[in-house]
């Protein structure tokens, strides 16, 4: 093998060629007979002597200046402190969120409660948008007040809302764009300028940090550390994964971030399975872009046939010319060569003439896909190579009180379709055949 220094420098070369390639040798591991790295399938590792267990630990989770390309190997020591297949995707994810680290997690909720793991304590507030997956709302109003962590939910669609809600105690704001499941946008730099604004007159203790969950846009439709935000997660189950075949999560950073997140994870013990980091390294990862822009061609198609129909209420996708924020869909939405992705998600409300009524057609329309659907899939998740519905009522956001749905901008009546590879035409084939038997 060449040494690195003589390769071809990986920077003339696209994102993407990137994401497939990777890091594509590594000091990490000697693979270099094999195509794709070997999947690593040891919970322990040996080590030579006493001494170099000792500097294992020593070197662990204090990061050397240049984290992605180690000059020697890290001693390995046990898989719950890391091992070479979560370093490798580790690099790659990092890369293609533009970050300067990531840290893999065990699922979505591991790596969003590990973030906020390591920016708040007792005492601290969190100010986040009203509607936010069930899981993560749960974790906020079930768990954190608990250990003296206290959560303030507004409306960031509009920036100018958060000013007068930051306290001294306020430590993080975090907020999903677009929102699951509304589709809804936050304009990810007004946020962050109004944050960097208040930092200015804050000590480092008091600093308040940025978090944006991108698990529906995915690093291909959009990168929020471009746009000044501080930290991103993902759920790797969804797009970056892509196949549905294993959990995953993950959190892109700041360099000085990386020993924390990982002594977080060593002691919190969410740490991802060398297994599922070996699906998302070599398929999921590589086939991001081809998969994102795919779907998108498709979405764009369903959610213009959806907008003709007479059953439906509302339909809302950012490449839809209707769609409510388009122009700050078009700023923010972007792929690695700049074109506009509005992506995959569509939201749609049936019609009714009451909640409750929008609720019945709702569940009748769901159940007749369920039973009659051959491309759509009653089941939750996104990002998945089958078209997958679901209501997020009663499924995904159950966990926000239906009293408070309403409120936060869910209807009773709204269907979440995630679109997957399928053609579009038989996506449409088989929502006509529902739409029209419920009628
Ligand atoms: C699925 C999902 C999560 C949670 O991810 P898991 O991998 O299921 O733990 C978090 N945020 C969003 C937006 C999601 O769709």
């Amino acid at each position: 093998m060449k040494p690195d220094s003589e390769k071809k420098e990986k920077s003339n070369y696209s994102v993407e060629a990137h994401l497939i390639y990777g890091q594509s040798q590594d000091p990490k591991w000697d693979y270099s007979h094999h195509l794709l790295p070997p999947i690593s399938a040891s919970a322990t590792f040996r080590l030579d002597s006493a001494q170099r267990g000792a500097e294992g630990f020593a070197e662990f989770a204090h990061a050397s200046d240049d984290l992605t390309v180690k000059s020697k190997a890290p001693i390995y020591i046990y898989d719950r402190l890391g091992e070479p297949n979560k370093d490798m995707l580790e690099e790659n994810l990092a890369y293609a969120e533009g970050g300067d680290i990531a840290v893999t997690f065990a699922s979505g909720m591991a790596a969003i409660s590990g973030v906020l793991g390591i920016l708040t304590g007792s005492g601290s507030e969190i100010i986040a948008h009203q509607t936010l997956y069930g899981c993560t709302y749960s974790l906020l109003t079930n768990w954190y007040p608990r250990l003296k962590i206290s959560s303030a939910f507004i409306d960031l669609t509009n920036p100018n809302e958060l000013k007068r809600h930051i306290t001294k105690k306020t430590r993080v704001v975090y907020m999903e764009s677009p929102v699951n499941p509304t589709l809804r946008l936050i304009d990810l730099n007004a946020v962050a300028d109004i944050v960097k604004e208040v930092n200015a007159k804050r000590t480092e203790e008091e600093r308040i940090y940025t978090v944006v969950d991108s698990t529906f846009a995915s690093p291909f439709g959009q990168r929020p550390i471009s746009l000044g935000i501080d930290f991103v997660v993902h759920s790797l189950t969804k797009a970056i994964g892509g196949f549905g075949t294993d959990i995953g999560g993950v959190v892109i950073g700041p360099k000085w971030s990386y020993d924390r997140l990982m002594l977080y994870r060593k002691d919190f013990g969410g740490v991802l399975s060398p297994r599922s980091a070996w699906e998302v390294l070599v398929h999921g990862l590589p086939s991001l872009g081809l998969r994102m822009r795919q779907m998108q061609v498709t979405a764009q198609k369903v959610a213009e046939f959806l907008a003709t129909r007479p059953e439906i209420e509302c339909v809302q996708y950012p490449g839809l010319p209707q769609f409510g924020q388009a122009e700050l869909a078009q700023r923010q939405m972007i792929d690695y060569d700049g074109n506009f992705a509005p992506g995959g998600m569509i939201y749609f409300v049936l019609k009714g003439d009451s909640p409750a009524g929008q609720l019945k057609r709702a569940e009748r329309f769901i159940n007749h896909v369920a039973q009659n659907s051959y491309c759509i899939t009653l089941a939750v998740s996104l990002g998945n190579i089958r078209t997958l519905i679901e209501h997020p009522g009663s499924m995904t956001h159950s966990a926000i009180p239906p009293e408070e749905q309403l409120a936060k901008g869910l209807n009773p009546g709204g269907i979440r379709l995630a679109i997957g590879l399928e053609k579009p035409e038989d996506i449409i084939k088989d929502l006509s055949a529902s739409l029209e038997a419920t009628r």
